[in-house]
């Protein structure tokens, strides 16, 4: 990464009122505009609102003014926002972060910023409190309520807390106020967390567990950068290990931030940390109401949040003292951004934790090669939990030769696995099938024309939903009722379902062990994250035999009485043309086959395969990470692809298929910039989906070698185009997936 472009001018703190100032503003202007500090002046990075034209807009001040604007014309800062001014070390995380992705600042401002109310003064709400007067008359009830406000010293209460703590009505919390036994007032809604207590592991560690912690604590109580991989098979002690080094990091009075994949899974970690901690952290993410979005913002910038339990925008928190950032399961494609800003979490944790001095841990059962190379190379410290904590043992896996099975075409469950899911049943245990595929079926087929039912706005047929009763499109949305007649040739019934989505299967596996009791576990079929949460505790708690499920399941959820788990499509994930097919592949399957076997009882999974002797098939099987992580980097390197290169793709988008192509090929001719540091650029080619929400796409990969300044020169290449209104652009600087 390039070093941050610092102003040596930037020594100044502080603008008196009426000294011009450079404000960095979250609207697309792209640099800096200059205004003339408040009445009472305003700091270096203090959050401020400034006119632009007839609107007022958010800004941070940045820097001293650009003086290109005579001073006479500059309009005044409407205000100074209450929140502690953004410090230097947020600045330059953000200044990096767009050099590193090629996003213009104003994007950048705006992750920064996404706290509703950030101007507003901050609410209040009313608070209950012990009063200095004794009440004339005592009552049971009254009683209660004075005791619960003495246990607790100078804690307040809302109403319908205290109440609920006394166990009496709120009438009587009223009738003691009226009396000034019990004082109420105005608080600010925005409170400080309760404080966390680092106290001691709960769990006597295991020798190896002990050694991870010992290393980690030093590494966090030293107060310096480093990243380090905790490499651990599920069940390790992973999530046990780096708690105790969030523990170090209260300790030494700083900040953690413990990013996580799937919201849905942060309930359970929650109370692991309450029940470590002794209280709950903040959360940030999407589920989290606007007020709690606020209060998270504000104390993390203020000191009142010591830990931070989030999704990947959390990073943009104003941390003041950050002395640890987790990325648990750091191999997840959820932490790379795909809409709006393009970064991935884990790399910007890495850049930000580099910044403010903090410490990186990387967990994962099955790394990216990114880091297990980065681990290789002697950047990251690396860290492994090698057994299962007690009892558990790793799962045994199998391949199931599907050559051989000789399955009718609409079934997907072949004979063996069938029997080994009969047996689990009958012995009061849980099997799970698992496809990573939402639906009925992912092709609706005409019988009479062979037309397959397509999305009018996309490149991409159209997905049978029967649960929903309609067929839907995955790339934009797009839902429509499934139709009577073929809409290509107007024949009536003969569309049928083609290959099996999750719904499909469930009918299988009802026709086939009807007396089971069957739970299907797909992201679309749960309305709410509460709902998807409160259907995996049932069926932690032994609430289902079988259990169907698409990815989701592959995520860190503990099943205590799942014996098997069988994979219906293992050589899924090895087709298409991505780079990362074989990677994904492999932790995806050994994520999934982790879920077997957690307690005391030997686990077991089933991979279904036509492919059984493919290397990646052969690699899950035989349980040789390292082999198999040896010849991935040996292939990537050899075709100069990440980690061993740069890569960046170029989607350009818009409803005008020749416009696209035009600027594409302009593109590819014009490339001078990229040829200098020996880049070579690919295409222009139709995107792998061609067309997304009515906008064609074209592509272009740039590839250079690793140390190769690749954002430099991506820079000034797009520069040389100007391009059509209705025509976007977007960088997307070590792409994850290609679509
Ligand atoms: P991972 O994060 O690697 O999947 P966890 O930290 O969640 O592993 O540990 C798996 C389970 O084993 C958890 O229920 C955890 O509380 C338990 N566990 C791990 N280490 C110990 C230990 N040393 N003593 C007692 N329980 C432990
Ligand atoms: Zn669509």
């Amino acid at each position: 990464m390039r070093p941050a472009p610092r102003n040596p001018e930037m020594h100044v703190s502080f603008f008196a009122e009426g000294e011009p100032a450079g404000v960095l503003t979250t609207e697309p202007l792209g640099k800096t505009l200059d205004y003339l500090a408040p009445a009472g002046g305003c700091a270096l990075g203090a959050f401020v609102e400034v006119p632009l034209g007839p609107r007022r807009v958010l800004g941070v001040v940045w820097g001293e003014a650009d003086g290109r604007f005579p001073r006479e014309k500059l309009r005044a800062m409407a205000r100074v926002l209450d929140a502690a001014p953004m410090r230097e070390e947020m600045r330059e995380f953000l200044i990096r972060a767009a050099d590193y992705t090629l996003t213009p600042m104003p994007s950048m401002l705006r992750l920064a910023t996404r706290s509703p109310g950030l101007g507003d003064p901050p609410s209040m709400r009313t608070v209950y409190r012990l009063g200095d007067r004794a009440p004339d008359r005592m009552t049971e009830a009254r009683e209660k309520v004075i005791a619960v406000l003495e246990d607790f010293g100078e804690a307040a209460f809302t109403l319908g807390e205290l109440a609920e703590m006394a166990g009496v009505s709120a009438g009587v919390v009223k009738g003691l106020v009226a009396q000034g036994a019990v004082r109420e007032e105005a608080s600010p809604r925005d409170v400080p967390y309760p404080p966390l207590s680092p106290g001691r592991a709960e769990v006597a560690l295991t020798e190896e567990q002990a050694a991870a912690v010992g290393v980690l604590t030093e590494a966090v109580a030293s107060g310096a950068y480093g990243t380090t991989l905790l490499k651990g098979v599920t069940g390790s002690g992973k999530t046990e290990v780096y708690l105790e080094a969030v523990a170090e990091c209260l300790r030494g009075g700083r900040q953690a931030l413990v990013l996580l994949p799937e919201i849905a899974l942060t309930a359970e970690f929650l109370a692991r940390v309450e029940r470590r901690f002794g209280a709950r952290p903040a959360e940030w993410h999407s589920g989290i109401t606007m007020t709690e979005r606020r209060r998270c913002w504000r104390m993390v910038g203020e000191g009142g949040a010591q830990l931070v339990v989030g999704a990947r925008s959390a990073l943009f928190l104003p941390f003041r003292e950050l002395g640890l950032i987790v990325v648990d399961e750091e191999h997840d494609t959820s932490y790379k951004q795909e809409d709006g800003v393009l970064y991935n979490a884990r790399d910007m944790a890495v850049l930000r934790a580099s910044i403010c001095g903090a410490q990186v841990v990387l967990a994962s059962a099955t790394p990216s090669l990114e880091s297990w190379a980065n681990a290789e190379a002697g950047k990251y410290r690396r860290l492994d939990l090698t057994a299962r904590f007690g009892e558990a043992v790793m799962p045994e896996m199998r391949a199931i030769d599907m050559r051989v099975e000789s399955l009718p075409a609409t079934r997907w469950i072949s004979d063996t696995l069938a029997r080994a899911v009969r047996a689990r049943v009958e012995a009061g245990e849980q099997a799970l099938l698992f496809l990573n595929r939402r639906g009925y079926a992912p092709v609706t087929l005409c019988r009479a024309c062979g037309h397959q039912i397509g999305c009018d706005h996309c490149d991409a047929r159209m997905v049978e939903h029967r649960f929903l009763k309609r067929l839907v499109c995955h790339q934009c949305g797009e839902t429509k009722p499934m139709p009577e007649k073929c809409p290509a040739c107007g024949v009536e019934g003969r569309l049928a379902p083609v290959g099996p989505g999750v719904e499909r299967l469930a009918e299988e596996v009802a026709a086939l062990f009807p007396e089971a009791r069957v739970k299907v576990l797909s992201s679309d079929l749960f309305g709410s994250a509460r709902a998807l949460k409160a259907e995996i505790e049932a069926i932690a708690a032994g609430e289902a035999d079988i259990i169907i499920g698409t990815q989701i399941v592959a995520k860190g959820h503990n099943f205590p009485l799942l014996t098997l788990v069988g994979v219906i499509d293992a050589d899924l994930g090895l087709q298409g043309s991505d780079l990362r097919a074989a990677e994904r592949t492999f932790q995806l399957m050994r994520q999934v086959a982790g879920r077997a076997g957690r307690r005391e009882k030997p686990g077991l999974a089933l991979l279904q395969t036509y492919q059984p002797e493919h290397p990646v098939i052969r690699a899950i099987l035989s349980g040789e990470e390292e082999a198999f992580w040896r010849a991935e980097a040996e292939e990537r390197r050899h075709a100069g692809v990440p980690p061993y290169g740069r890569m960046a793709g170029i989607v350009l988008s818009s409803p005008d298929v020749q416009a696209v192509f035009d600027v594409g090929s302009a593109m590819a001719r014009r490339a001078e910039p990229l040829r200098r540091i020996g880049a070579e650029v690919y295409g222009p080619a139709p995107a792998p989906i061609a067309r997304i929400r009515g906008r064609h796409r074209v592509r272009l990969l740039v590839k250079a070698a690793k140390g190769a300044p690749i954002q430099g020169a991506l820079a000034e290449w797009i520069a040389q185009f100007k391009l059509p209104a209705n025509l976007r652009l977007a960088v997307d600087i070590d792409p994850q997936s290609f679509y």
